[in-house]
């Protein structure tokens, strides 16, 4: 299966009952708020080139972002404040993203989380983030020709890096394991892993992760990657 296959695949994937019917019950009842859109309600696939450099990885689609547009960080605040810095980086054609079709394109750079499906409460369980593991294992072995970088949103995309992107990757993993940090950066055997604040609200709207925070660390992705 190529990349466009997996994409399409995962999209329909059913592995876990509480997510499968906690998607399913945002998507009926937040419909009516989005009565001009079609809700997606699904597990959400990568966004971006497949011989992508870099790698965005993040946590898990948000609900009424893209588990309602189908594609991550499309259609909420974080998806704003990200794709704004990836657009100041020259990663993104534009900076903002608002549905699946708005034509927006990523230069170099895929994005896709370590769980597939909007989970309550922004938490996915241990056995949710397991059973989702093989694809994005699939997805590494898949863009491990052309990736060099990959930066982690938050802590649980860095752990979880541990276990995908070293399968994927065919990376070694140290011990004992880095810690997460903002601007932690490990150097592996062809990968760099970045370490980034998440893009969420609770992050933004504090202060904890600044514009000129995400701008540093898209920088330094940049530079890896050339
Ligand atoms: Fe499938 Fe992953 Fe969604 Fe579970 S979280 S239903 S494994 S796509």
């Amino acid at each position: 299966v190529d990349v466009p296959g997996l994409d399409g695949r995962v999209s329909v994937c059913r592995a876990c009952p509480r997510l499968v019917s906690w998607r399913e019950r945002v998507a009926v009842e937040k419909r009516a708020s989005f009565a001009d859109q079609t809700y997606w309600g699904r597990p959400v696939p990568g966004f971006g080139p497949a011989d992508a450099r870099i790698v965005i990885l993040g946590l898990a689609p948000a609900a009424n972002g893209a588990n309602r547009t189908g594609r991550m960080f499309t259609g909420d605040r974080s998806g704003d404040v990200l794709y704004a810095a990836l657009h100041r980086a020259g990663l993104a054609s534009a900076p903002t993203a608002t549905s699946a079709d708005d034509g927006l394109t990523l230069y170099g750079t895929r994005i896709f989380s370590a769980v597939r499906c909007a989970p309550p409460a922004n938490k996915p369980t241990p056995a949710e983030r397991d059973a989702c593991l093989p694809w994005q294992v699939r997805e590494f072995e898949l863009l491990r020709p052309s990736v060099r970088v990959v930066l982690a949103l938050g802590k649980f995309a860095w752990d979880a890096y541990w276990r995908i992107g070293a399968a994927g990757l065919g990376e070694p993993v140290p011990r004992p394991r880095p810690a997460f940090g903002h601007g932690a950066e490990y150097v592996g055997e062809t990968i760099t892993l970045l370490g980034c604040y998440h893009v969420s609200q609770q992050n933004t709207f504090t202060g904890t992760l600044t514009p000129t925070m995400l701008d540093q660390v898209l920088a330094r992705a940049r530079e890896l990657a050339s």
